[in-house]
């Protein structure tokens, strides 16, 4: 796909739409001439060269890859319309392709009839299923793991809710007898369980928290923002080496979240909540005296906390998931190649003798560190740091390169033999969240390697 063929045809698609309505002028108040145009939009290029290359197997750092050109002709000829997917006077046919694209997410975790739509983000996406928690247990709290993504306890603040923070175990994930010692208590009305923590990738065992949950008389809301699009593999017969039981089990919980803008291919601003029960809408119910005129359906806005909402990421998304549908074979095939090549660099980090593993990846996060002597926090911390600062600013052959925060406690477990002259050290962590990273990987690793002994030379 050439975006140079098909974005012109993106405003082929609009004129022969507006021809319909005949002729208009534009207000003189804001037209503006190439003329004007030519020298701003050269100033506006040169700003956009601050950037990074998330598209590019270079860039191995955070959750952050370029849409796929699929996503981006669907979302800029949608745009052109500018529909807004809030009602469906604001944009009937994106609406609807935003309904099928939620069936289309709902069946990837094997629910039955799910109640859902797309959000702007994932924190949108969990702060709605935490709303509907809140309504359905109102004097009841929260309990999510330490590792889950930060916004779960700011949503909880921002809702008034109580949030029981639960420790995790040796792999980064939600420590089971904990879990219901603070069950046992009654205060929790629904468990946040995560699939891909953003930190390491980390699986919650679903499985034991939902019937644990239930037990209780508790919720279970899924946050598989990062994660979610693994249950293609989880839930196929050839799983890459996932353990099926976490993912057998969202089909049982009661909501999930899952961000099509991080492996979904898409562009910022799509999220998505799904709910198990098609009742829990009536969490939504209100009147607007200005919309909800055309369907006797519900609207997509009658079901969100938010209002206006881009029609043309459903656009993206759907025309995405046309080419590359959600089964193994379509986009499971990226997934595995992701997770290929997580695999095969945590082997190869493992028989390195300048980088050591820091934890065997769950999904497609790995992270490392250099093997420096002596191996203690401060000196792994500024090792890391080097190697982050070097891998980027190198003049030639960068490499970009992300690090996470890893307490004494948490990076003893893992590695015993370190010496805590500190509270807390960085660890390098590469998101292998293009199947690129598989064709690049023995490059990726040697030219890690390089910079780690370059890094621990220099101490
Ligand atoms: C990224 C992420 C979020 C937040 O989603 P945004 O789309 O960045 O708002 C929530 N939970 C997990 C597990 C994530 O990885």
């Amino acid at each position: 796909m050439d975006l140079r063929y098909w974005l012109p045809r993106a405003v082929d698609v609009f004129e022969r739409f507006g021809e319909r309505f005949g002729p208009f002028t534009a207000h003189p108040s804001h037209r503006i001439d190439d003329a004007a145009f030519t020298p701003v939009f050269e100033r506006f290029a040169k700003r956009l060269d601050d950037n990074y290359p998330f598209f590019h197997p270079s860039y191995a750092g955070q959750m952050v890859k370029a849409p796929h050109p699929a996503a981006v002709v669907g979302y800029v000829t949608a745009m052109l319309f500018n529909p807004n997917n809030h009602a469906a006077e604001g944009g009937p046919a994106t609406t609807e392709m935003e309904r099928e694209c939620v069936a289309s997410l709902g069946a990837m975790f094997g629910l039955k009839e799910p109640l859902g739509h797309l959000t702007t983000s994932g924190t949108m996406a969990n702060l709605e299923a935490l709303y509907v928690a809140r309504q359905s247990h109102p004097d009841r709290g929260v309990a999510y793991s330490s590792e889950c993504h930060y916004t779960h306890e700011r949503m909880c603040h921002v809702l008034g809710m109580e949030g029981h923070r639960v420790p995790v175990d040796a792999r980064g994930r939600i420590e089971l007898e904990a879990l219901e010692r603070l069950l046992a208590t009654g205060r929790v009305g629904t468990v946040v369980v995560t699939l891909g923590t953003t930190g390491l990738g980390a699986v919650d065992e679903v499985h034991e928290v939902l019937p644990m949950a239930r037990r209780h008389g508790a919720r279970v809301h899924v946050d598989a923002a990062y994660g979610g699009f693994y249950a293609l593999l989880g839930r196929s017969a050839d799983p890459v080496g996932l353990d099926p039981r976490p993912w057998a089990a969202v089909a049982g919980c009661d909501s999930v979240v899952v961000d099509p803008h991080k492996h979904g291919l898409q562009p910022y601003g799509c999220g998505a909540v799904l709910f198990n029960d098609p009742g829990a809408g009536r969490h939504f119910a209100h009147d607007s005296p200005y919309t909800y005129f055309t369907q006797a359906e519900l609207h997509l806005g009658e079901i969100s906390l938010e209002c206006s909402r881009a029609g043309a990421a459903a656009a993206g998304l759907w025309l995405t998931l046309q080419l590359l549908p959600l089964n193994r074979e379509g986009f499971g095939e990226m997934l595995a190649a992701s997770r290929r090549a997580a695999l095969r660099w945590a082997d190869l980090l493992a028989g390195s003798d300048v980088l050591e593993l820091y934890q065997r990846p769950d999904l497609d996060i790995v992270t490392y560190v250099p093997a420096v002597r002596p191996f203690s926090l401060l000196s792994v911390d500024a090792a890391c740091e080097r190697l982050l600062h070097e891998g980027m600013y190198a003049a030639d052959d960068p490499v970009f390169l992300s690090v996470l925060r890893a307490d004494a406690d948490a990076f003893a477990r893992r590695h015993p033999r370190i010496v805590r002259d500190a509270g807390a050290a960085r660890v390098m962590r590469s998101v292998l969240i293009k199947p690129e990273a598989e064709l690049r990987l023995d490059r990726l690793h040697a030219r890690v390697e390089q910079l780690a002994a370059l890094a621990a030379g220099r101490q």
